[in-house]
């Protein structure tokens, strides 16, 4: 089947036009970062406009893009949540108004399943397998067993990876997106001048926590200030390399025992996948990569661009859904918080 798949639950208005073999003939995105950077953030009243102006041509745009109009298509996959509720709405609202014009089955998704689902979408990934979601705002390790059917391991009790690169950027005064900025000053750097913490890696189970990696910065930033009356650009180098350093060792024990609770559960052809912005960090892939490795499992990495937010991930997981038969009414309803797991059968052994 061939989808439409729209997308508008944080700061990028989306369409992909996706066919159920994973051929994308079409995939928009329309970043804000302009309409947001004055803000230090994403404003929900000014996404939610942006969204609402943009979508239709976004869709548009999707269409011609793939040469196909929607006569061509076999449904609407539309994100429902979770997300900022204004834009959600906004999506959601095209979604039905095009099925209900044309007669088309509409699919609403799970932001984060049409992240899970990246990797069957781009390697033919066979269920189960393991996905490290990493982005500015998500951070959990999640078993995907079936279109519908997550299970959650652990994550990130606070700051997501994504978030925790963008506030050390602020910090040390390097531009946003943080991640990039950051990784780049790394390179030049000592990870071994500044013992930053380690949070959670002494307790048992998968989850992680980040937002005191950026307290403990802050104190080693304001101690040399107080020292030496700025930072010189090797300080800057070094912290941030000690940064990037202590995200990774997280990541890469805390993926160690993800990826044996999930490998306990015996899958054929093992593999971990990750999806998310962070998942574009060469030291934390390089590290992901090994952990796999060692594990005796594949590790999938699809294009930053499908990382990161857009809509043929939604156009995807609706075609996923739709195969496992399911669809929506015109009773779709959006909505902000929309936890994953809740379909899936209980792990066996999870320690949490
Ligand atoms: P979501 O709703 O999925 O959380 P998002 O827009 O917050 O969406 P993404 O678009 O998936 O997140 O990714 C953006 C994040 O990835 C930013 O926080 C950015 O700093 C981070 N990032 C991008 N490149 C890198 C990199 N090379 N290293 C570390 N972090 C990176
Ligand atoms: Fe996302």
């Amino acid at each position: 089947p061939i989808f439409l798949g729209i997308e508008s639950s944080c700061d990028d208005t989306a369409a992909a036009v996706v066919r159920g073999d994973g051929t994308i003939f079409s995939s928009v995105v329309e970043g804000q970062t302009a309409l947001h950077a004055a803000f230090g953030g994403v404003v929900p009243e000014i996404a939610a406009r942006a969204h609402a102006e943009r979508l239709d041509g976004c869709a548009e745009q999707a269409l011609r893009e793939a040469g196909l109009t929607l006569a061509d298509l076999d449904g609407i996959a539309v994100t429902a949540g979770p997300g900022l509720i204004g834009g959600v709405l906004s999506g959601v609202m095209l979604a039905k108004g095009l099925a209900a014009a044309t007669g088309l089955p509409l699919v609403g998704v799970n932001h984060l399943a049409g992240h899970a689902l990246t990797p069957r979408l781009t390697d033919g990934l066979d269920y189960p397998y393991l996905m490290l979601l990493i982005s500015g705002g998500h951070c959990q390790f999640l078993i995907v067993r079936g279109a519908e059917s997550f299970v959650r391991l652990g994550g990130s009790i606070d700051d997501a990876p994504g978030e925790a690169f963008d506030k050390t950027a602020k910090l040390l005064g390097l531009p946003q997106p943080g991640g990039p900025a950051v990784s780049r000053e790394a390179e030049r750097g000592d990870p071994a001048r500044f013992a930053l913490p380690r949070p959670l890696l002494d307790r048992p189970g998968c989850d992680m926590s980040f937002s005191g990696l950026k307290t403990a910065l802050l104190r080693e930033r304001d101690r040399l200030v107080a020292a030496q009356g700025g930072l010189f650009q090797q300080d800057r180098a070094d912290l941030c390399a000690a940064f990037e350093m202590a995200v990774a060792d997280v990541l890469e024990e805390k993926t160690r025992r993800a990826l044996a609770l999930y490998m306990a559960e015996g899958a054929d052809r093992p593999a971990l996948a990750v999806a998310g912005g962070v998942a574009a960090n060469t030291r934390i892939r390089a590290r992901l990569t090994a952990v796999a490795a060692k594990a005796g499992a594949a590790f999938v990495a699809p294009p930053i661009a499908l990382c990161t937010d857009n809509a043929a991930m939604i156009a995807f997981a609706g075609i996923e859904r739709f195969r496992a038969g399911g669809r929506d009414g015109m009773d779709l309803v959006a909505r902000p918080r929309w936890p994953l797991d809740q379909n899936a059968a209980p792990l066996v052994g999870a320690g949490r």
